[in-house]
């Protein structure tokens, strides 16, 4: 990923959330930010759109929207063609793509499926993994290198006899863990942050990487949409667990095993 200095991303953060809040065009944001150069006798070069958009896509890399039925929280996947759990999809008069929910026949749009927030997002995890190791230069052999203090003792996940027998020295992996949090008080509006860490790094730096691979907005999840929100998350691990990560170290591509889910909270 391209790096973007810590500047340039707050100054962008900050134009991307005026230009929503005002439902503003990128051209009138760009003439916001030329007003306020004006104001200030100075200029920002990069505040245009072109920018912008490749900072977003810098920063979308790996991000997709999964769509859920609304009905009976089946999970339906993403549109565009790619309907996991449809089996049949076609387009509305307005050309709007349509699927019909394989568990109750129910026939939804994108649209109608974005309005009702019958949606969540996922956030690739090997994207995220192929990241530390690539951009942030994490060499992930905490495993390999950590200094066992007391041979008798519990001082890691890698002494765990389970641990030990499911996950082969070569293999990363992940704790993963989903917890609700209400959005306003006294509301029935929730939000589920799916995240994970690295085992691979040293202690510290598990909690400087914490990873976020899913958010669900919404209803509390029970049994059928809980098991929706894991659906892309379960498969990226088990293709992950098939074919590995393909990393580039300075030209040389390496493919690291990964990752086994050793908890769930
Ligand atoms: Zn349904």
């Amino acid at each position: 990923m391209e790096q973007f200095s810590p500047e340039y991303l707050k100054r962008t953060l900050l134009i991307f959330a005026m230009k929503m809040r005002h439902r503003l065009t990128y051209e009138a944001a760009e003439d916001m930010v030329k007003l306020l150069g004006a104001f200030t006798n100075e200029s920002i070069p990069e505040a245009t759109k072109y920018f912008w958009k490749k900072t977003l896509k810098a920063f979308s890399q790996g991000l997709s929207i999964h769509h859920v039925c609304g009905n009976c929280m089946n999970y339906i996947g993403l549109f565009n063609g790619n309907c996991y759990n449809s089996d049949d999809e076609s387009e509305t008069d307005d050309n709007e793509l349509c699927v019909t929910c394989s568990s109750c026949r129910v026939r939804v749009t994108e649209k109608e499926s974005l309005t009702a927030g019958n949606f969540f997002v996922y956030h690739s995890l090997g994207q995220q993994i192929k990241n530390l190791i690539e951009v942030n230069g994490e060499k992930c052999d905490y495993r390999e290198t950590r200094k066992k203090i007391n041979p008798f003792a519990f001082e890691d996940i890698y002494d765990g006899h389970l641990f030990r027998k499911l996950v082969p020295p070569d293999m990363l992996s992940v704790n993963f863990s989903v917890d609700g949090v209400p959005v306003f008080d006294g509301s029935n509006y929730n939000m589920y942050p799916l995240t994970c860490t690295l085992n691979d790094l040293e202690p510290k730096k598990r909690g400087e990487h914490v990873m976020l691979c899913g958010i669900w907005c919404g209803m509390k999840l029970d049994t059928q949409s809980i098991s929706a929100f894991f659906n892309p998350f379960v498969r990226e691990s088990q293709e992950l667990f098939k074919n590995g990560i393909k990393v580039n170290l300075n030209g040389v591509i390496q493919v690291k095993k990964s990752p086994s889910c050793v908890r769930y909270q």
